[in-house]
C-alpha cells in the first residue's frame, strides 16, 4: 500500500507567500490523481512536499501511513519516480544510461540495469534502436518517454509527474496521455500528476484535485463529478464554459443505435435519384466512407465532374464502442447532419442525427435519477 495523505499542510515561502493553504487531502493507493489548477496555485509545492523537496510549514503528510517528516528524504525519494516537464535526463550519458541511473543507485550491477533498462524502454514504447542515443539526439515526445522510462525504471509504488507533457506538440501530447492511461492500467501505481490543462486532467486523471490561488483546494472528485457538478464557482469558471460538453465524453455510446444509412459506391452516384435536402454517404468497395453527396453533387457527376469535386467532407465519425461527445461532433461535423457509426474494420453501419445523442443524454440522466431516487427511499425505509 502507499497511500499518501496530508493534514493540514500549509506552506508559506521565507519571502510570506502562502503556496499552499491547510490541505487536506488522501490519494488512494494504485489510483491516478492529477492536481489541476492555474499557474501559481500551490500544485508543484503540494507534490513536492510529497518526496520532501520542499518540507510543509505546518501540517503533516504520510505516506503509506508513516510520516514522512521522519523518514530519510533520500530513500524516500528513490521509492518515487520523478518525471518533470524538460524530461531532466542526463545530457552526457545515453538514453540506456539515463533510465539505468537509479537502480544502479540502489545498488543493482550496471550489467543488470542495462539489461532491465532495455525492457523499460520496450514498456514506454521506444524503440530499444534509440538506447544508444543521448538525449539530445531525440524528439521531445521521446525525451519523455525517456523521462517516464527513467521513472518506472526501479519499478517504485509512487510516481510524481510535474508537467511532463507540457512542452510537447499537441499531437505527440495526446500519444503520451494514451500511454500513460495505458501504462497505468498494467502497473497501477499510485501517480500524482500536476498540469495546469483541464483537458489533460479529465483525459488522465482517476480524480482530479482542483487548485485556486493560495493553494486552496477546492474540489477533488472524479473528473465526470467535476464537470457535471463543480463545488464552486472558481471550478465551474476554471473547468469552461463548454465542460457539458466535455462531460459527454464519460458517457458510453453504446445506447444509442445507428440506424439505417442510405449509401452509394463511386459507380452508383450516377444513378441516384435525389430530392433536395437528401444526402447519401459515398462509400467504398469495403464500406469506407468517402464522404456525402446531396443532388447538387449528383448532378455535378451527371455533367462530368469528377466525383471527389462533387462530394462534400464526411465529418468525423464515431464507433458505437465510444462516447457521446465522440457521436455528437460526428453528427455537428457531418454536412447531412448524420454522423456516421463505423465498425472497428472502418466501415460505415449506421447514422445517427444529433438530436438522438441528445435523446440518449436524456435518457441516461433520467437513468440515474431513478436509480439516486431508489437509494433514497431505499436509505429512508431502512
Ligand atoms: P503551481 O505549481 O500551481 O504553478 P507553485 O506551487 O509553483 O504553483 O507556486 C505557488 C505559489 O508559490 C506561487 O505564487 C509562486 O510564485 C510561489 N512560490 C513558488 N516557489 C517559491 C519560492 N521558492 N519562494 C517564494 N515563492 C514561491
Amino acid at each position: 500500500m502507499s497511500d499518501i495523505e496530508f493534514r493540514g499542510v500549509t506552506k508559506t515561502y521565507p519571502d510570506g507567500t502562502t503556496a499552499v493553504t491547510r490541505l487536506d487531502l488522501r490519494i488512494e493507493s494504485g489510483s491516478f490523481t492529477v492536481f489541476v489548477g492555474p499557474s501559481g496555485c500551490g500544485k508543484t509545492t503540494s507534490m513536492r512536499m510529497i518526496n520532501r523537496m520542499i518540507a510543509p510549514t505546518s501540517g503533516t503528510i504520510t505516506v503509506a501511513g508513516e510520516d514522512i517528516s521522519a523518514a530519510d528524504p533520500v530513500r524516500l525519494r528513490l521509492g518515487m519516480g520523478y518525471v518533470i516537464q524538460s524530461g531532466g535526463l542526463l545530457p552526457h550519458r545515453t538514453v540506456l544510461d539515463n533510465v539505468a541511473t537509479v537502480p544502479i543507485l540502489r545498488g543493482k550491477s550496471r550489467r543488470a540495469a542495462r539489461a532491465d533498462a532495455l525492457e523499460v524502454l520496450d514498456r514506454v514504447g521506444l524503440d530499444r534502436a534509440l538506447a544508444r542515443r543521448y538525449p539530445a539526439q531525440l524528439s521531445g515526445g521521446q525525451q519523455q518517454r525517456v523521462g517516464v522510462a527513467r521513472a518506472l525504471a526501479a519499478d517504485p509504488p509512487i510516481l510524481l509527474m510535474d508537467e511532463p507533457f507540457s512542452a510537447v506538440d499537441p499531437v505527440v501530447r495526446e500519444e503520451l496521455q494514451a500511454e500513460m492511461r495505458r501504462l497505468q492500467s498494467e502497473l497501477r501505481k499510485t501517480i500524482v500528476f500536476v498540469t495546469h490543462d483541464i483537458d489533460e486532467a479529465i483525459r488522465l486523471g482517476d480524480r482530479i484535485a482542483v487548485f485556486a490561488p493560495g493553494g486552496v483546494l477546492q474540489q477533488y472528485d472524479a473528473p465526470q463529478t467535476v464537470l457535471a457538478q463543480p463545488a464552486t464557482d472558481f471550478v465551474a469558471g476554471f473547468a469552461g464554459r463548454d465542460r457539458g460538453y466535455r462531460g459527454l465524453s464519460f458517457r458510453a455510446a453504446n445506447g444509442v443505435v445507428p440506424h439505417e444509412l442510405r449509401t452509394a459506391t463511386a459507380e452508383q452516384v450516377r444513378e441516384l435519384r435525389l430530392e433536395p435536402g437528401e444526402w447519401v454517404l459515398v462509400v467504398d468497395a469495403a464500406g469506407h466512407p468517402l464522404g456525402w453527396v446531396d443532388v447538387t453533387g449528383v448532378e455535378g457527376v451527371r455533367a462530368g465532374h469528377a466525383l471527389a469535386d462533387c462530394m462534400a467532407a464526411g465529418g468525423s465519425l464515431f464507433t458505437p464502442g465510444g462516447d457521446l461527445r465522440q457521436a455528437l461532433d460526428a453528427a455537428i461535423s457531418s454536412p447531412s447532419g448524420i454522423g456516421v457509426a463505423v465498425d472497428d474494420s472502418g466501415a460505415a453501419i449506421g447514422g445517427l442525427l444529433a438530436t438522438e445523442v441528445i435523446e440518449q443524454l436524456a435518457r441516461q440522466r433520467a437513468d440515474e435519477d431513478a436509480e439516486r431516487n431508489r437509494h433514497f427511499f431505499d436509505h429512508e425505509g431502512g
